[in-house]
């Protein structure tokens, strides 16, 4: 059976960098990865330095480009089911076309998934509808934007957050009712509350053109921001006994340490929050840098 260095499951940017970073320390590597990186559905990634407006796809295939030259770095383009530590201290990753393969290290860069409280903003998802006003805010610049959410808390952090590149905004809570104070404090705005449940959006490819209410209005819109609920796609970290927060956060330390010997967490799916790619990359980098120096200190 083929045994690694490190495992490193998910090749979204937290894996390829944390790949990268331990190719170069000469370590044996193997990537993971099934193509369900969430930003795959939207044409253009924004922020990422020397890379603004680039697509998901060429940040990945460049990514894996330079993984190319480095020969310890194997890249699998397979799902991983299982992750189980074995008497002999090593870790043997299962995969779902029934390979098996063992490692001393592990990092778990899986990302997160989203959930909507409607099903239908799925299909605006990264087009016209977004979560990230600093990924994709500049797009939608001055247009008149919804804002869909169902928590007041969220309604509230994401409306003052997208004013700053909209004006004309309207929310949508989804048959919510908001406090008086926010009634207030977004009239003294011009930002509109609807309060109705939602019945349908309509668009054409992915380009939302208005939100249709059960009370029968239909609102122009061409775009805005959700607040998504994110989970972790994966129960790994439960499998290998990693202990979690009150908020079912896999704990580590910060370079992605988790309370289990060996295994290490990087982006996304560290806090179950969205962040970015640079961010992502970044942690992936520190969590390589702590595995290559475990394996320095284990070896020497
Ligand atoms: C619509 C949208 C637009 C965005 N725009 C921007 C932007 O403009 N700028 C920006 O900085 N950020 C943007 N983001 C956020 C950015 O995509 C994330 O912050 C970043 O991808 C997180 O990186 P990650 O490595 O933690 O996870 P991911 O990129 O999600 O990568 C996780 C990887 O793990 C793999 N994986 C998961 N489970 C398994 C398994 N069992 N076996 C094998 N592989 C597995 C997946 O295939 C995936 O490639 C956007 C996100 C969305 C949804």
């Amino acid at each position: 059976m083929n045994k690694y260095d490190c495992i490193v499951i998910g090749g979204g940017p937290a894996g390829l960098s944390a790949a990268l970073t331990l190719g170069r320390a000469r370590r044996k590597v193997a990537l993971f990865d099934n193509e369900t990186n969430r930003n795959r559905v939207t044409q253009a990634s924004h922020g990422f330095l020397t890379r603004d407006g680039i697509t998901p796809l060429q940040f990945k295939s460049i990514a894996m480009k330079e993984l190319e030259a480095y020969p310890t770095i194997s890249v699998l383009h397979q799902t991983v089911i299982v992750i189980k530590k074995e008497e002999t201290n090593l870790f043997l990753v299962q995969t779902a076309n029934n390979e098996s393969y063992l490692s001393e290290k592990i990092l778990l860069a899986t990302g997160i998934q989203e959930e909507f409280f409607l099903a239908q903003i799925r299909q605006y998802y990264g087009k016209s509808l977004f979560s990230c006003p600093y990924c994709d805010g500049w797009e939608l610049k001055e247009k008149p934007l919804a804002i869909l959410a169902e928590n007041e808390e969220h309604i509230q952090h994401m409306t003052k957050l997208v004013y700053n590149w909209s004006q004309d905004l309207m929310v949508f809570t989804n048959g919510n009712p908001l406090s008086n104070e926010i009634h207030h404090e977004f009239e003294r705005r011009k930002i509109k509350i609807y309060t109705a449940p939602i019945k349908k959006l309509h668009g054409e490819h992915g380009n939302l053109q208005s939100i249709e209410l059960t009370t029968g209005e239909n609102i122009a819109r061409s775009g805005g921001f959700v607040v998504p609920s994110f989970t972790r796609p994966n129960k790994f970290a439960e499998q290998l006994h990693c202990q979690l927060d009150e908020n079912q956060c896999i704990m580590a330390d910060g370079a992605g340490q988790t309370t289990v010997n060996g295994i290490y967490i990087a982006g996304e799916t560290k806090k179950v929050a969205p962040s970015s790619l640079m961010i992502a990359a970044a942690e992936g980098f520190k969590a390589a840098v702590s595995i290559n120096m475990d394996l320095i200190v284990e070896r020497f």
